[in-house]
Formats: C-alpha cells, sequence, structure tokens
C-alpha cells in the first residue's frame, strides 16, 4: 500500500517522498491507520522497522489542526537520552514542512537553563525520559492541560529499568481522555500487565514473532577465550573490507573504555561511549559517529537500544549480554532500514550456558564459525594516518600492506580472505 493511502496530508506526503521512503513498513502499515482513527495501540515491533515514523507521521497528520493553550499535545516517554534524541531528529526531519509544530526534548544529566527556556515557549511535542520530566512537573513547568496523546516507546525498557512509579505519577497529572500508543520489544508479562493499567481496549500489532532477530542480520559465533585471542579475533573482524562502521559492545564501562584505548593503540578509529560519561560527551561521540569521523563504537548496553546509525555494519559482542533480550537489541544496532549486516558474538567456555539462553530465546540455533584462517594476520596492526606514531610489528612490514596503507587499492589478500 502505497503512503498516500495512509496519510492525507498533502505536505506530509512530499516530505516523506523527499525523505527517500518509498513505501510504508509493515509496522507503519498496520499502526498508522489505527493511531489516526484515535484509538489506543499496544505494538510489539523489532528495531529498526520504522516504528518512530509509525507513531510520528499520524501525530503530525493531526497536530496540524491549531489548539489553544499552553503545554504539550504529545508527550513520548523514553527510557534513555540517546533514544530521546533519536526520535527528537526523526520528528525534525519529519515536521520540518510545519514550522509550527515544534518539538523540545527533556533528558537528565544536562544543565537545566535551556529546557526551562524550552518550556517556557510554545511547543506542541515533548520527548523526555521519567526521571528529568517528573523533576519539571514538581517544579510547575510542565502541565498538560491540552495533552492528546501519550507515547510509551521501549515500554519494556522502561519497566526494567524502574520506571513504572515515575510513569504513574506522570501519567495521573494527565486528561483520562487522551490516546495512549505503547511500543515495546515484548508485550509479555510485567508490560502487558502494565498496559492493562494504561491503555483503553487497545488495538494489538505484532510485526514479526517477538524474540527473534532480524533476517537481515547474519549471525556468527567465534569461540575465544580470554582477552588477548578476543583482540586478536577483533582486529581481523574490523579488517573486514565490508565494515563501513561497527559497534562492539563490552559488559562494564571500565572495559569498553579500555578496549577503546587498546583499539586506537593498534591503530584503529576506535571510540567509547558509555554512562560514566557526561551528557555532552555522549552526544558528542555520537555525533562524530554519525558524521563517520570514526569507525569504531565500543559501547556498553547503554547504546543497545534507540541508537540508529544507518552505516553500523558490524555489530560485535566482545562480551555476551546478561539478559537474552539485549542480545536482540544489540545486533539491531545493524542491518537498519532494511540493510545488511552482520553480528558476530565472541563466545567463551564460560558463556555456554548464557549462548544457549540467548538461543532459547531467540528459538534459533545461532552457528559457530571457524577461527580466521591467520591468526598472525589477525594481530597485524592497522596503522591509520590521524596516529602520529603508527604501532609497527615485527612482521608487519614484510606483509602486502593493508587498504589503509595503500589509499584506493585495498589489499587482495584481505579483501578476498572475508571470515567464514
Ligand atoms: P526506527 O525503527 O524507527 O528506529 O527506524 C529505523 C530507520 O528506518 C530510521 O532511519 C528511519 O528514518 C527509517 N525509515 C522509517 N520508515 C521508513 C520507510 N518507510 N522507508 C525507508 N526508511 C524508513
Amino acid at each position: 500500500m502505497p503512503f498516500s493511502h495512509l496519510i492525507f496530508e498533502p505536505k506530509l506526503l512530499q516530505s516523506i517522498a523527499d525523505l527517500g521512503f518509498l513505501k510504508p513498513t509493515p509496522i507503519q502499515n498496520q499502526a498508522i491507520p489505527v493511531i489516526l482513527k484515535g484509538q489506543d495501540l499496544r505494538a510489539s515491533a523489532q528495531t529498526g522497522t520504522g516504528k518512530t515514523a509509525a507513531f510520528i507521521l499520524p501525530i503530525l497528520n493531526a497536530l496540524i489542526q491549531p489548539k489553544a493553550g499552553q503545554g504539550p499535545r504529545v508527550l513520548i516517554l523514553v527510557p534513555t537520552r540517546e533514544l530521546a534524541e533519536q526520535i527528537l531528529v526523526e520528528t525534525k526531519k519529519h515536521s520540518r514542512v510545519f514550522p509550527f509544530i515544534k518539538t523540545i526534548c527533556l533528558f537528565g544529566g544536562v544543565p537545566y537553563p535551556q529546557q526551562i527556556r524550552d518550556l517556557s515557549g510554545k511547543y506542541e511535542i515533548l520527548i523526555a525520559t521519567p526521571g528529568r520530566l517528573i523533576d519539571h512537573m514538581e517544579r510547575g513547568r510542565v502541565k498538560f492541560p491540552r495533552l492528546e496523546v501519550l507515547v510509551l516507546d521501549e515500554a519494556d525498557r522502561m519497566l526494567d529499568m524502574g520506571f513504572i512509579k515515575p510513569i504513574e505519577q506522570i501519567t495521573k497529572a494527565m486528561p483520562s481522555s487522551r490516546q495512549t500508543l505503547l511500543f515495546s520489544a515484548t508485550l509479555k508479562g510485567s508490560v502487558r500487565n502494565f498496559s492493562k493499567k494504561l491503555l483503553k481496549n487497545p488495538v494489538d500489532i505484532a510485526i514479526s514473532p517477538e524474540h527473534t532477530s532480524s533476517r537481515n542480520i547474519e549471525q556468527k559465533l567465534f569461540h575465544a577465550d580470554g582477552p588477548q585471542h578476543k583482540m586478536a579475533l577483533l582486529n581481523e573482524f574490523l579488517q573486514d573490507a565490508a565494515l563501513d562502521q561497527a559497534l562492539i559492545f563490552t559488559a562494564t564501562k571500565r572495559q569498553a573504555a579500555r578496549l577503546a584505548v587498546e583499539l586506537r593503540e593498534k591503530g584503529h578509529l576506535a571510540f567509547a561511549l558509555h554512562g560514566d560519561m557526561n551528557q555532552n560527551q555522549r552526544t558528542k561521540t555520537m555525533q562524530r559517529m554519525r558524521q563517520k569521523k570514526f569507525k569504531i563504537l565500543v559501547a556498553t548496553d547503554v547504546a543497545s537500544r534507540g541508537l540508529d546509525v544507518l552505516t553500523i555494519t558490524h555489530v560485535i559482542n566482545y562480551d555476551l549480554p546478561r539478559n537474552c533480550e539485549d542480545y536482540v537489541h544489540r545486533i539491531g544496532r545493524t542491518g537498519r532500514a532494511g540493510a545488511k549486516g552482520l553480528a558476530i558474538s565472541l563466545v567463551s567456555s564460560h558463556d555456554r550456558s548464557q549462548l544457549r539462553e540467548i538461543e532459547l530465546f531467540l528459538k534459533e540455533r545461532l552457528v559457530f564459525c571457524n577461527q580466521p584462517s591467520s591468526k598472525s594476520q589477525a594481530e597485524k596492526p592497522v596503522a591509520a594516518s590521524w596516529k602520529k606514531k603508527p604501532f609497527k610489528s615485527p612482521n608487519a612490514q614484510s606483509r602486502p600492506g593493508n587498504f589503509y596503507h595503500k589509499k584506493g587499492r585495498r589489499n587482495k589478500f584481505l579483501t578476498k580472505k572475508r571470515f567464514k
């Protein structure tokens, strides 16, 4: 079905076409008519399925009719600052044809003055994390007299993070006549119970079976014991000619910081993203990643949800996630918007039981691959031009140079030898 069968506002249709969206994704096909009818919605949709546009487009379509008064007409509640910023970007992309629809964003870890200034002006859409929103509500800066739509995005994650009480506090301050849209990776257990309290006769949409990972993401396992073995494999994977940008997940913040440094020492353009960095540092790192100023981001699960960088071709689990759902979220950072992606997990002997749990969760057997054929090649450094003194191993000189050394001429030896 083309977009013109779902959305009727010509300016919005033009904007969708300008963005290169040729046809609606399945979640958009199913959710947009429900939202336009004003019904409550409970949807399980995988990351990268276009779920943000699935709610933003019909919301914008409705906001075109002006409404007097102050305060948000739409509140989008999200678990993390990263997701808030990403939804802001997506919303601004679509709403730029309607200059009178202003969107503002509130999240913790940043100073208050700018947020206070934003709140004192007129705005229609508010994107917020629950904690900072409550801070502002308690100081009387946010009220909901004209609220029409509440969106709860990544509701399962918000519940995992202990936001049940804050969400209840926020919803109590809203008109009960609102429309509520809930998006979640899973609609089972606590999310279902919680949603029953907040939604009225919701329409349920399940886009793909829960717990399965996206089909356009190839998943590979490699056995790896110990940091040296993991580093040797990483070095190999990061030389894959098909790699545009890579996201590497570690179990701890310290490990993320240390691994980024070690990779830089080996000549890779790598930076870290974790919860110990302040918001400014995190935002700058993400901006630089999006601008392709570097290739490799080493992160904790702070980056496993919401992060939408279309050029991430590789996700590498340096450590397996402890939580099975995080596996799906992590690998969903690649293969965005229909692109192909590769997800590699390094599995030590101690990780085998965790791997079984993940497979049970996915209802899918994951395949171990042979070790890359040349370990010494794996240990070879990738000297990058930004590094003042490229690391040189004793063997490095005698090998055919890799493609970072010979600009424009990719080394056949390396490009042919894609790991299987
Ligand atoms: P999301 O699942 O909301 O995180 O969206 C993933 C990516 O898909 C974003 O970069 C969107 O801009 C993009 N996207 C959303 N809908 C479409 C569509 N119908 N056609 C092409 N790309 C889309």
